[in-house]
């Protein structure tokens, strides 16, 4: 079996670990790599390259950093469906959705090549006579990433590119389920011309994540995951005297209004529903139907979800691969057990799904009347599982919407502009979609939810990104000319 490694100073490193981790190809149920798990010395190691890389990569000049930026962004298209064919091969999603995936990370990068111009700083000439007064904005000097298995190269990418563009060194901690691509991107990022120490990865659980927190030569974090890690990382890092984002889970809504193009609404509510198979942060996991579109609308959901195709996300003409773990999956057909025990009504069963090979697969399942007290309502399933809430009324939907403690993405159909306008404003969520199913912001805005879908301020790329990354410094400053004033005690 492949014996994955640490990426630290610029090369393949073991580490000093006994523990390891199985990495499996979910489609076929097959381990097909060991993953090392750091020590708290691996981790220092790879800390003290990336401090010993910052001094000179800060001091870098923009154009030199942006041109390696540059030949990174075209390393990672040339090699982009070999990426892809990586995150197949250990998450489990259709090819072309880890296309769009590496698509979506190189978006960022392409962003990041501008920081000549995100970086500029604001000048005022004479704020006294002879007094000029400017901002910088300066790195932050060593930071990490720890990131979740359902993008292992999106979610690094939302990171990595303007941390490392902006002058900081990194060190990703990817998840343990889907390694492997991080160790593809330490080489091009080599290939690139990056200098050693700049760019690490780190494998490992939360021994090697604890320490990270801890860790006095660690600036800043930016965590993507779970909820309850999420707020583990916010607390424990800030306490450490650590800047940190901590992107958490979600359970997004989508609203339908009875005045709704119905059929878009069924396109997008499969799509984003049964996307890699529910285990995206932007999926939809509930739909909320208003008056009676919940009539129309879960017979035109039905007949649509007869025609996914559930297999092996290396072959043609599958449209939804497997889970990511056998522990994943039984985790999920648990719920779908707890709903039909709670009494909502199973539409559709995915648990009859032919099991192709050993795989991790579950069918999609559509459930209706489901009530807010259900299981299937309050948690986050992170699977193929579609639940249907009727509403009597859009200040019903509203209300229940902002009821739930996450509030990462939420969309609204409907064909009455006021309406859109006015959810808009009215509704408590970080990202919003209008007839748009997963509403995940282009790479110059920026990603984020609120309340319980993250902890800390910064969302994460666009210039919320540049911001984390960076520390702002003003400078007063005047240069002798003739004569100086005297003395002058006054507040100046
Ligand atoms: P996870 O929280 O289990 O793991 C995320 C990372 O944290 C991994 O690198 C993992 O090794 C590490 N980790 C896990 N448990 C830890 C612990 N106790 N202490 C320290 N580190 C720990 O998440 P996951 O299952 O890999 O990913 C799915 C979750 O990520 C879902 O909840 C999903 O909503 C969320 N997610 C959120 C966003 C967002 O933008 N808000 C994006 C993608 C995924």
């Amino acid at each position: 079996m492949l014996c994955l490694d640490h990426w630290i100073a610029g090369q393949r490193d073991h580490g000093s670990s006994d523990r390891a981790g199985t990495v499996y190809n979910p489609a076929t149920g097959e381990a097909s790599a060991e993953v090392p798990f750091a020590t708290v010395a691996d981790v220092d190691r790879a800390v003290a390259a990336a401090l010993a890389a910052f001094d000179g990569w800060s001091r870098t000049g923009l154009n030199k950093r942006a041109t390696i930026l540059f030949s990174f962004r075209e390393l990672v298209r040339h090699h982009a469906d070999e990426l892809a064919r990586l995150i197949v091969h250990e998450h489990g999603k259709v090819l072309a959705d880890a296309r769009g995936e590496v698509q979506r990370g190189l978006e960022v990068v392409e962003f990041a090549c501008g920081i000549p111009q995100l970086l500029k700083g604001e000048f005022s000439e004479n704020v006294s006579t002879g007094v000029d007064s400017y901002s910088l904005r300066q790195p932050v000097g060593v930071v990490a990433g720890i990131t979740p298995f359902n993008f292992p190269v999106m979610v690094p990418m939302w990171m990595f590119p303007i941390a490392i563009a902006a002058g900081n060194t990194f060190i990703l901690k990817p998840s343990e389920r889907d390694p492997s691509p991080a160790l593809m991107l330490a080489d091009l990022w080599k290939e690139a011309g990056l200098p050693n120490g700049v760019f690490n990865v780190l494998h490992g659980d939360r021994v090697a994540v604890d320490r990270l927190l801890e860790h006095p030569d660690v600036a800043a974090i930016s965590f993507v995951g779970s909820t309850p890690v999420a707020k583990h990382i916010y607390e424990t890092g800030t306490r450490h005297g650590k800047r940190v984002q901590a992107l958490g889970g979600a359970k997004n809504h989508m609203v339908v209004l009875p005045d709704a193009d119905l059929e878009l609404a069924a396109d997008s509510a499969v799509n984003a529903a049964f996307g890699s198979s529910g285990q995206r942060c932007m999926a939809i996991s509930v739909l909320v139907a208003v008056g009676d579109a919940a009539e129309r609308l879960v017979p035109l959901i039905r007949e649509r979800m007869q025609n996914i195709h559930v297999g092996d996300g290396m072959r043609p003409n599958v449209d939804m691969g497997p889970l990511v773990t056998q522990q994943h999956l039984d985790r999920v057909r648990r719920y779908v057990d707890e709903g039909v025990a709670s009494g909502a009504t199973l539409v559709a069963d995915g648990r009859d799904v032919p099991n192709e090979n050993g795989g991790f697969f579950l069918g999609p399942c559509l459930f209706d009347h489901v009530r807010t007290d259900m299981s299937i309502y309050k948690d986050e399933i992170f699977g193929p599982v579609l639940s249907v809430v009727r509403a009597k009324s859009y200040d019903e939907a509203v209300e229940l919407v902002n009821a739930s403690p996450y509030a990462n993405g939420v969309a609204i159909f409907t064909s009455d502009g006021g309406a859109a306008r006015r959810f808009q404003s009215e509704i408590e969520v970080g990202m919003v979609g209008i007839n748009v199913p997963i509403p995940v912001p282009m790479a110059y805005y920026s990603f984020g939810g609120w309340k319980d879908s993250l902890f800390g301020d910064a969302h994460v790329h666009g210039t919320e990104g540049v911001k984390f990354y960076t520390r702002a410094k003003v400078v007063t400053a005047r240069w002798p000319q003739s004569a100086t004033k005297g003395k002058n005690l006054g507040f100046p």
